[in-house]
């Protein structure tokens, strides 16, 4: 596909997500994981957990609080609830990712929009962990990778949380495992509110070896 950049080192898996549906793998230490927005302006909704004892996993607080910041870009480290690092962005050409706004769900679709029966990424996120033993109780608040979600000075956020992306067609991240990890995708299907500006995509993400 003429969007994607190839990963620098050996491919060890590579896999299109189609729009709305999940993905998981385990990444073991010092492996890539590289996540594409082939087409551009697509929210990638983003969970991780110690592969081998998956009650460690991924927290916001801790890792906002070391990278000073509520959007997540180059250099920064997804940090767990033992304060141990999971992930770090080794590379980015988007930058500003989202922390703060969550996954969308069937409940907050009712809730917020009034539609019923809306599944999202809380759904993919369900699909996809069960086969590793994760249920509801994982579930934690998650980075959303490409997603625009701004913060104005007094605090309050946008009318529709979600502003349209910025994401450009081929933008991609990639994430240096720091642990045996497992990493939890949902290509997030929302069309209630902008987060892909209307139209979800496909994505690609390619498992690499750094060398
Ligand atoms: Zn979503």
């Amino acid at each position: 596909m003429e969007n994607v950049i190839q990963p620098p080192g050996p491919i060890l898996h590579e896999e299109t997500i189609p729009p709305g549906r999940p993905y998981a793998s385990v990444i073991k230490r010092q492996q890539v994981l590289r996540i594409v927005d082939l087409e551009g302006q697509q929210g990638v909704d983003f969970l991780c957990y110690n592969a081998k004892r998956p009650e460690e996993r991924y927290h916001a607080p801790n890792t906002l609080k070391a990278a000073k910041t509520l959007r997540m870009g180059k250099g920064h480290t997804l940090y767990s609830d033992e304060a141990r690092a999971l992930f770090t962005i080794v590379e980015d050409t988007h930058g500003g990712h989202d922390t703060i706004g969550g996954c969308c769900s069937a409940p907050s679709n009712a809730m917020l929009y009034g539609v019923k029966d809306c599944p999202g990424c809380r759904e993919n996120f369900l699909e996809a962990m069960a086969p590793f033993g994760l249920d509801r109780r994982d579930i934690v608040p998650n980075v959303n990778f490409f997603c625009n979600v701004p913060v104005f000075e007094n605090g309050a956020l946008a009318e529709t949380v979600f502003l349209p992306s910025r994401s450009r067609a081929g933008s991609f991240v990639d994430l240096r495992a720091d642990m045996d990890a497992l990493a939890v995708i949902s290509n997030c299907p929302q069309l209630n509110n902008p987060c892909n500006s209307g139209k979800p995509t496909v994505i690609k993400v390619f498992i690499w070896q750094r060398e």
